[in-house]
């Protein structure tokens, strides 16, 4: 009786000594991640400007190196003062470099002259691997349906806000974009996932597209799977002018 009072007395405190025993000592160093050390880039002189690490896909003067027509041709849009304009029946123009995660600066400018409304008026486009619209469109003081106007995904998302200038006044997007990785099946996996600051302002926030671009109808959840893709910019027939293009690679 004696030796199994003095065992669990024995047992009591060990669990009373072990239990009071120190739990490993944390240093701030222990959380310190060093290695590989993050890659440097020198930034553009101001935000629209170019960073070391991008790719500019158009700089004021050199179209034809980058791009080219819908079809692979010479693209129809026309070069002068700085930037292109779209040359109304000439249809798109697209990169020849493919794209898959990135952030894109593309700069653009609805004509002074005011012409048209709604839908009609500056109207163009930024394609994130053909597929998928970044509205382009002259809405200031000009009413069209909310998920059509300058910055949305067009039908898909409206922009947060309209964050239009003047027609005839530059304005920037500056848009990041996760392309879709898709199951076997050719549904998405995850989605395309898009955010868009309009005039360094944040119209879109990391939104998810539920299919390709469409005109008419819902989009498709199920389409066939793509790879990398090209940047296209929409002929809608306006004169609408692109300047300042850069990509960088994520
Ligand atoms: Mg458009």
């Amino acid at each position: 009786m004696k030796n199994r009072i003095l065992t669990i007395l024995l047992l009591f405190v060990s669990a009373v000594v072990l239990a009071q025993e120190e739990p490993m000592q944390m240093k701030p160093e222990m959380t310190e991640i060093w290695d590989p050390e993050v890659a440097v880039v020198t930034p553009g002189e101001t935000p629209m400007d170019a960073p070391s690490d991008a790719i500019v896909l158009f700089d004021g003067v050199d179209l034809e190196s980058e791009w080219t027509s819908g079809n692979g041709g010479k693209p129809g849009w026309t070069v002068e003062d700085g930037c292109v304009t779209v040359k109304r029946g000439t249809g798109i123009l697209k990169t020849k470099r493919v794209f898959e995660d990135f952030q894109l600066h593309i700069e653009w400018r609805s004509p002074s002259e005011v012409v048209g409304e709604s839908q009609g008026r500056g109207n163009s486009g930024v394609f994130l691997q053909e597929l998928y619209e970044v509205q382009v469109l002259d809405n200031y003081n000009n009413r069209t349906y909310r998920n059509g106007q300058a910055g949305s995904l067009y039908k898909q998302h409206a922009p947060l806000v309209n964050a239009c200038k003047k027609p005839g006044e530059w304005q920037t997007y500056d848009i990041i974009y996760t392309a879709p990785r898709f199951n076997d099946d050719g549904t998405y996996f995850t989605p395309p996932m898009v955010t868009v600051i309009h005039n360094g302002v944040l119209v879109q926030n990391h939104v998810k597209l539920r299919g390709p671009t469409q005109y008419i109808g819902v989009p498709e959840y199920t389409i066939e799977k793509h790879g990398p893709k090209s940047i296209t910019l929409q002929d809608h027939g306006n004169p609408v002018s692109f300047r300042n293009i850069w990509i960088r690679e994520l």
